[in-house]
């Protein structure tokens, strides 16, 4: 035998994300590409955190997340959403989302197993599927609306599917899944005994009066939904890597044994910090974030508009896919290249998003920016007119 990767390597790749984020410092453009948001992180919690390290709580915690934190996710639920979640058996505090998300894997997927994905995709939920040994099937939306119907779902169900991923409000598609769509769903995942794992990063940021909803707030899904979720869109804090899993106890302990044998915990001081905002920030910090990032949506799909990249209007989280067929190139990574190249404005390629050609039109662009920055990336964007 020789020296050699393992050959999960050819399916985990360098994401175009980070790809794009490359170039765009080789070049030095403005990068739209990576979903990073450089907005302030609020007082409370940079004190939170600050308090936390002068009182020496610098040691692991427990692998499910310290207590306070529990409680107050737990809280948050219970306020904006009426559901009652048990602190100390459903609830996993995690390395982000990401870290929950591996870690539900872990505990829920054979190798083998399908998992129902929609598309346009956000890649790591695909990645980390690949990584776990499942295999990712794909289901189309279509647009304008990013719609599907009851029978794509039953045209790529079989006996080795165990879970369907939703992600409301969406990346790249911003898409927010309606009451009805997730009654379509709850009712084929009770249909075929899956697990619904959901998404919902982006839960607080909403456009247009759209209001998110969960899947296990539908009647008698509790018990298969899993909820992961997070603090680093929130909070503007995407380095701090703290985010969570709600699930029925039955699973709760595995996924956290998961998440104790890959991160240990979250960032102990830091998890002090994301809970003294939870604690503090009232309805008006959350009603904020959606409309200051509901007018930076406007604006910037207002110059995409202008220039001829048809953008299509998100209802939630801080993404845009711009229609780029009248640019020059074969693929989404040419014409996100001919964006870089001639406006400094650096984009994703739509491929990141689609298993097939599906992606081939489009390029996204992250609107969560300092104003200065974004307005900044609208006046070179307009270089493209
Ligand atoms: N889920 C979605 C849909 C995302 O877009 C992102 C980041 O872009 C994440 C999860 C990552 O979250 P975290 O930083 O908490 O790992």
């Amino acid at each position: 035998m020789s020296l050699s990767l393992s050959e999960r390597c050819d399916c985990v790749m360098q994401s175009e994300i980070r790809m794009m984020s490359i170039e765009c410092a080789r070049h030095g453009g403005i990068n739209l590409s990576q979903g990073v948001c450089d907005t302030p992180v609020p007082a409370v919690v940079r004190e939170g955190a600050s308090d936390a390290i002068e009182a020496g709580r610098n040691t692991y915690t427990h692998y499910a997340g310290i207590a306070s934190l529990r409680a107050a996710i737990a809280m948050k639920h219970r306020r904006l959403y009426g559901m009652e979640i048990d602190a100390h058996h459903e609830i996993i505090v995690s390395a982000g989302a990401t870290g929950a998300m591996y870690s539900v894997f872990q505990a829920l997927l054979n190798p083998g197993d399908e998992v129902i994905v929609f598309e346009p995709f956000y890649g790591y939920h695909v990645s980390t599927l690949h990584a776990c040994g499942a295999r990712p099937v794909f289901v189309t939306l279509q647009q304008p609306d990013w719609s599907f119907e009851p029978l794509d779902l039953e045209r790529v169900v079989t006996a080795r599917t165990k879970a369907i991923i939703v992600n409301t409000p969406g990346n790249p598609s911003g898409k927010v899944f309606s009451r009805e769509e997730l009654g379509m769903i709850a009712a084929f995942a009770r249909a075929h005994d899956l697990f619904v794992i959901t998404d919902e990063i982006y839960e607080h940021f909403l456009y247009d009066g759209a209001e998110h909803l969960s899947p296990a707030m539908l009647d008698g899904m509790r018990e298969r939904t899993v909820i992961v979720s997070g603090f680093s869109k929130t909070f503007s804090v995407t380095g701090w890597r703290i985010g969570y899993a709600i699930c029925d106890r039955k699973w709760a302990s595995s996924v956290g044994y998961f998440n104790d044998l890959f991160y240990v915990c979250a960032p102990a001081p830091l998890q002090e910090g994301v809970a003294r905002g939870l604690r503090d920030l009232g309805e008006g910090y959350y009603r904020g974030l959606s409309e200051e990032y509901g007018a930076k949506r406007d604006r910037f799909c207002k110059v995409l508009e202008g220039i001829g990249l048809t953008p299509c209007v998100p209802r939630g989280a801080y993404y845009v896919l711009a229609d780029t067929s009248r640019l020059p190139g074969k693929t989404s990574r040419e014409k996100a290249m001919h964006i870089l190249l001639t406006s400094g404005v650096a984009s994703v390629p739509g491929s990141a998003f689609y298993h097939d050609r599906g992606g081939d039109n489009f390029v996204r662009f992250c609107f969560a920016k300092e104003d200065a920055v974004l307005n900044e990336a609208c006046r070179r964007l307009v270089k493209l007119a």
